[in-house]
């Protein structure tokens, strides 16, 4: 990409145009590997998303009046129009977030595309009930959707955390405000643009970029958002929450995470620790679901954290354009700056540090993958959120001591369990608080599993049918039969 035409302006996406922002200001968008300006990005006011909110609920008339399969044949249509821009997204998306491009290439962009013609299947089959009451009735339900959707998404997985909550609100026949991080906007643009081209009406997927406390606070406060999605930390997600209240907008919470990876000392060691390897450093670690507590057996914790420890430093740091690089940097000074504060806070606990720790370089947010050995449950590096690519090693001695460990902090999102013990992998599956449990494996998703958690992990699942479900209202309608 030349840096002329990166340099441009990205405008507002409102009603189907290209709009300037109302206050005229514009943010310059850095690249985490160089620290380059690599665009100048629009800076929304609670103004623009009113006027976005206006498009979006004149639009809500004409793409909930259209005949569902049309809505899904469009909605099809603007999927393959993604597979035909994949490589531009790829590197539109690697830039933004400094993500390796084959990794983005392997993941993000056909996973978005993957749920965008999953929901696409599901525009004609949101189906009612009848319901069988009384003879002198006829009782049914139907699906109406819940109307304008306010989506306000990270910055890790932009554009696939993004299609998660567009394709699902757009089958249900609701319409949008996306607001994409600060940070990373510049793929939740260029979809607006394919989503207008595939014969998405105008006014029914708007994008507001600019600042969470700006867009975001005037998203969750405007009285003609019916529904708020939100991905991202746990302290914005209760500030939205309370944010809602003003006229019950329906929420859902996608927070953080401390997942426990849990190593039994009967498990394939080898394919335990390279899955706990790519569950805390995939991404660099900035991953919601991030294997970030590896609990493993006294008995094989040792050989566990030399294992872990040979394969972070394996593990190629650098250009994320480069074909040999599998981490690319963090994505800002900010998360630079608390990924190095909490290796501090792990050393001063007295943990070890066994590898990584510090910074790389001088230019870019890079930092080493990092293996602390000896945490013990209660230090801060356990029980909070890094969102970097640091691993706690934390001992156990039984199955109890175990669960008692993984279920031992305020979140609840993921866990892992590795054991050649059938009974053991499902009683301890079963007894694990989190919204997905992965047995002998790590970190998969896909758009037909519910993905959620509880506690400081949020509420509210994505994905599958319980996505059509939280983007739609049951209507209960009797109609009377004379007899
Ligand atoms: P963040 O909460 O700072 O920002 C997320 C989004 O909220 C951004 O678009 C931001 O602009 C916006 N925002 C910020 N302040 C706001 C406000 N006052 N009102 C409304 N919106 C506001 O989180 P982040 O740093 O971008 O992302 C990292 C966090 O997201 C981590 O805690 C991570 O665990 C979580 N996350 C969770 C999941 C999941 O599925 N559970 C997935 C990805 C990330």
């Amino acid at each position: 990409m030349d840096t002329e035409t990166d340099l441009r302006r990205h405008d507002l996406l409102i009603d189907g145009k290209r709009l300037p922002p109302g206050t005229g200001e514009y943010s310059t968008n850095i690249n985490p590997a160089t620290e380059e300006p690599i665009a100048l990005v629009a800076q929304g006011s609670a103004q623009d998303v009113d006027t976005a909110v206006k498009a979006a609920r004149a639009a809500l008339k004409v793409w909930n009046g259209m005949r569902a399969a049309e809505r899904g044949r469009i909605l099809m249509r603007f999927s393959e129009l993604l597979r035909e821009h994949q490589d531009e997204l790829v590197a539109l998306e690697s830039l933004d977030a400094g993500k390796p491009l084959a990794a983005v290439k392997r993941q993000d962009v056909p996973a978005a595309i993957d749920t965008l013609a999953y929901y696409a299947g599901w525009c004609d089959k949101i189906n009612g009930q009848v319901v069988p009451v009384r003879p002198d009735a006829l009782t049914y339900t139907v699906r109406e959707p819940v109307g304008v959707v306010g989506a306000i998404v990270p910055w890790n997985f932009p554009l696939m955390i993004g299609m998660w909550k567009i394709a699902p609100a757009l089958a249900c026949g609701c319409t949008m405000i996306v607001k994409p991080a600060e940070i990373t906007p510049l793929s939740a643009l260029r979809v607006g643009e394919l989503a207008l081209e595939a014969g998405v009406p105008p006014g029914v997927l708007n994008i507001v970029t600019g600042k969470g406390r700006v867009v975001g606070d005037a998203i969750v406060a405007h009285p003609g958002i019916d529904k708020v999605t939100f991905t991202g930390s746990p302290s914005v997600g209760r500030g939205i929450l309370q944010g809602a209240a003003g006229n019950f907008k329906r929420v859902t919470l996608e927070l953080g995470g401390k997942s426990a990876n849990v190593i039994f000392a009967d498990a394939n060691i080898d394919n335990a620790v390279r899955a706990a390897a790519s569950g805390i450093f995939f991404n660099t670690g900035q991953v919601c679901s991030a294997g970030s507590r590896i609990l493993a057996h006294r008995d094989i914790y040792d050989d566990v954290v030399e294992r872990l420890t040979a394969r972070a430093k394996a593990i190629k740091v650098g250009d994320p354009a480069a074909r040999e690089t599998t981490m690319g940097p963090l994505v800002s000074a900010a998360q630079l700056k608390t990924v190095l504060d909490y290796v501090d806070i792990g050393r001063n606990e007295g943990a070890s540090i066994v590898t990584g720790g510090a910074r790389i370089g001088q230019k870019g947010f890079f930092v080493e993958p990092t293996v602390f050995a000896n945490v013990e449950h209660e230090m801060r590096i356990s029980q909070e959120e890094i969102f970097g690519p640091v691993a706690s090693v934390v001992p156990f001695d039984d199955e109890e001591d175990a669960v008692r460990i993984a279920n031992g902090t305020a979140y609840s999102l993921a866990a892992g369990v590795w054991s050649a013990d059938i009974g053991r992998v499902h009683r301890v599956a079963h007894a694990l608080k989190a919204g997905t449990v992965w047995i002998n494996t790590y970190g998969y998703t896909d758009v037909r599993l519910p993905w959620g958690g509880a506690g400081d992990s949020g509420f509210g699942r994505e994905h599958g049918d319980v996505a059509i479900e939280n983007f739609t209202e049951p209507k209960a309608i009797w109609l009377a039969i004379e007899h």
